[in-house]
């Protein structure tokens, strides 16, 4: 079977890999270079946790998610990923993290609720302003996502039935004949043509308002040396005692330090500026400051503008589009965890024709729901 795929994200890429371990012929189009430093799956990492809220679907996908990377760092021979633990907060009202704790519970994996003193003991770091309650968890960690990306892409490249086409935009899509047409005027068809254009999908298909672009920035800090070590070693933490949820992963084998929130713009052109401005981060300083002992001794070493695509319940679209064609879009901020899970099980559900409304609805999180 011969498979084209248009994007060379995460999941463009782990579709490829999935399709051509089973010795699928794949032909990959990227706009740009592969692979693009645009794209969302290029930063220094992100993050994998079992806490999901009430998403039950999402919290059970986890562990295969944890296998699925497992047999891609045996197929790179090497593993691009440090355990961190999960740290949930929550306060102000919020209770995410219970929720999570009440659903992980349900599935298996009880998380430990930790004492506000138990928190400041194991955590002298922490400042834990506004925090009510705290829950912890061994498993989670940063997968260093720009650094899966290239050798992704660089072990592709090795296998004779794979094809990177760099620097190719596709500019029109037939999904019922398997036809792209490329920028350069040229047309190639295929069995399947699997779109995975991140913030992009909408330049090619008619995704109204059900995928939509999200401007997000996330602020690299850098610390004093004494306050290194202390962070080196984690954890990861999730933070909802705002309106606003905050993420923060920790500097994990020599990667940045980094805080984020969760809050989508829904906004924004990707192919747009990607400058940051002072006052677009002054809410998330102002929160760092409250969590966060030694605050005003850590300086702002760069920000970052990255995309999601966002749907409104935050649920993935993995679906089966035409007679020949998938819409493969994982993302609403949290989808690079599954992104070796989504491919492999892309192409498992290509390959042998699985029922396409059962692939969306387990893609959506919904299974076990
Ligand atoms: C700030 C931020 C923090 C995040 N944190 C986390 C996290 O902690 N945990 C987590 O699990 N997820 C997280 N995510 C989400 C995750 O990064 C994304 O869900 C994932 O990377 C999406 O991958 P993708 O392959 O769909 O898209 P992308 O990585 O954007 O890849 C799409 C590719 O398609 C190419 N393309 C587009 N159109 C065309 C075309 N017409 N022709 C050819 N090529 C085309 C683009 O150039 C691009 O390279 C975060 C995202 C952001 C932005």
């Amino acid at each position: 079977m011969k498979v084209i795929v248009i994007g060379a994200g995460v999941m463009g890429l782990s579709t490829a890999w999935g399709l051509a371990r089973n010795g699928h012929h794949v032909e990959i189009f990227e706009q740009a270079a592969l692979p693009n430093p645009q794209a969302s799956s290029m930063d220094e990492h992100r993050l994998i946790r079992h806490p999901y809220g009430d998403h039950a679907g999402y919290a059970r996908m986890i562990d295969p998610a944890f296998a699925a990377w497992d047999l891609l760092w045996s197929d790179l021979g090497r593993k691009l990923y440090a355990a961190t633990g999960t740290l949930a907060l929550t306060g102000n009202g919020a209770d995410w993290a219970e929720r999570s704790a009440l659903t992980l519970a349900a599935i298996g994996r009880p998380m430990t609720e930790l004492t506000l003193s138990e928190l400041r003991r194991r955590f002298p770091q922490l400042n834990a302003g506004g925090v009510e309650r705290a829950f912890w968890l061994d498993t989670g960690g940063v997968l260093f996502a720009q650094d899966i990306v290239t050798a992704l892409a660089r072990y592709l490249a090795n296998q004779s039935h794979v094809r990177l086409r760099a620097d190719m935009q596709i500019r029109t899509v037939d999904l019922d004949l398997g036809r792209v047409t490329a920028n350069d005027g040229t047309v190639h068809e295929a069995d399947m043509v699997v779109v995975a254009a991140g913030a992009w999908v909408g330049r090619l298909l008619p995704m109204g308002q059900r995928l939509l672009p999200s401007r997000q920035i996330v602020i690299y800090f850098r610390l004093p040396e004494d306050q290194r070590a202390v962070w080196a070693k984690g954890p990861m933490i999730i933070e909802k005692t705002g309106d606003v949820g905050l993420y923060f992963v920790p500097p994990m084998e020599g990667r940045g330090f980094k805080v984020g929130d969760h809050e989508f713009s829904r906004t924004g052109d990707p192919d747009g500026g990607r400058e940051a401005r002072e006052e677009e981060i002054a809410p998330l300083i102002e929160r760092c400051r409250g969590l966060f002992k030694g605050f005003d001794s850590w300086t702002t070493d760069r920000l970052k503008v990255c995309f999601y695509t966002v749907t409104d319940d935050e649920r993935f679209v993995v679906e089966k589009t035409g007679a020949k064609g998938w819409v493969m879009s994982p993302c609403s901020g949290h989808g690079f965890k599954f992104g070796a899970l989504m491919g492999l099980e892309l192409a498992r559900t290509i390959a042998s024709n699985r029922d396409p409304l059962q692939h969306a609805r387990w893609a959506a999180g919904l299974e076990g729901e």
